[in-house]
């Protein structure tokens, strides 16, 4: 299984449009963030976690060619908003399956109407499969696929378990019934936005306290604002096995 990170970076991305913040200056690629999502790849399988405003240019960056699905976390805007990019895999390959919580499902409804749209829709739309997912596990092709349930502030938030891989973002608050389900992973994904408390996301201190509890061979921090500081800088103080992702970043497990 080969992951790779396509967007490593919070809502609004690294560099913030118009921002002087030294970080958001920073010559280092390391420290260039897209709005965060990742392509997982097994046998000839890829499918997309999230698909936010960055998605075209995440597809192009990794050459990608073909996906067999999206699966979404949540409905928040920097996970959703390059749904209608699906377009050029809809015209090769047709519908395109995505997997999601039925409240996610609605959003994206409401959102894009004219994909959801089933009488006189317009041609090049694009058409998707709906997979409807709750917190049991799940098939994709030859794979079984563990969510596991998360809060972000009050919205609940889906991570997901491949195998000895496990990526959860925008989480909180996380029960100690559902770390269980990925105790022990080769590897870790999991959001640190900035050293500062934030309502929502888990800081750094809070990532590294879920990071002892899950105890995963390595694990890797994502969803991260300029807030948190220099990609090495920052790197240069984790703990044995924490990296900070980047951009472009390849694990295969
Ligand atoms: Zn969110
Ligand atoms: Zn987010």
């Amino acid at each position: 299984m080969t992951i790779t990170f396509l967007g490593t970076g919070t809502s609004q991305g690294i560099p913030i449009i118009g921002s002087t913040h030294p970080v958001c200056l920073s010559e280092d690629f390391k420290d260039k963030r897209l709005r965060v999502s990742v392509l997982v790849e097994w046998d000839d399988y890829a499918y997309v976690i999230d698909c936010g405003p960055d998605f075209r240019q995440q597809m192009l960056r990794a050459h990608c060619r073909k996906i067999d699905g999206i699966i979404f976390t949540h409905e928040h805007s920097d996970h959703v908003a390059g749904l209608d990019d699906v377009r050029p895999f809809y015209f090769r390959q047709g519908d395109i399956d995505i997997y999601a919580h039925e409240r996610v499902i609605a959003s994206l409804t409401k959102r894009f109407d004219y994909i959801f749209e089933t009488k006189n829709k317009y041609p090049g739309v694009p058409t998707l499969s709906i997979n409807t997912i709750e917190n049991k596990p799940f098939q994709l092709k030859n794979l079984t696929v563990v969510p596991i349930n998360g809060m972000h502030h009050k919205l609940q938030v889906f991570g997901f378990r491949f195998k000895d891989f496990a990526y959860l973002t925008d989480m909180k608050t996380v029960e100690d019934s559902e770390i269980e389900k990925i105790k022990n992973v080769k590897v870790l994904v999991i959001n640190a936005l900035r050293i500062e408390p934030h309502l929502s996301h888990f800081n750094l201190e809070e990532a590294l306290q879920f990071i002892d509890k899950v105890n995963p061979q390595t694990a890797y921090l994502t969803h991260i604002s300029h807030l948190l500081g220099f990609h090495e800088a920052v790197e240069n103080t984790l703990p044995e096995g924490v990296f900070l992702a980047y951009d472009t970043l390849q694990i295969t497990l």
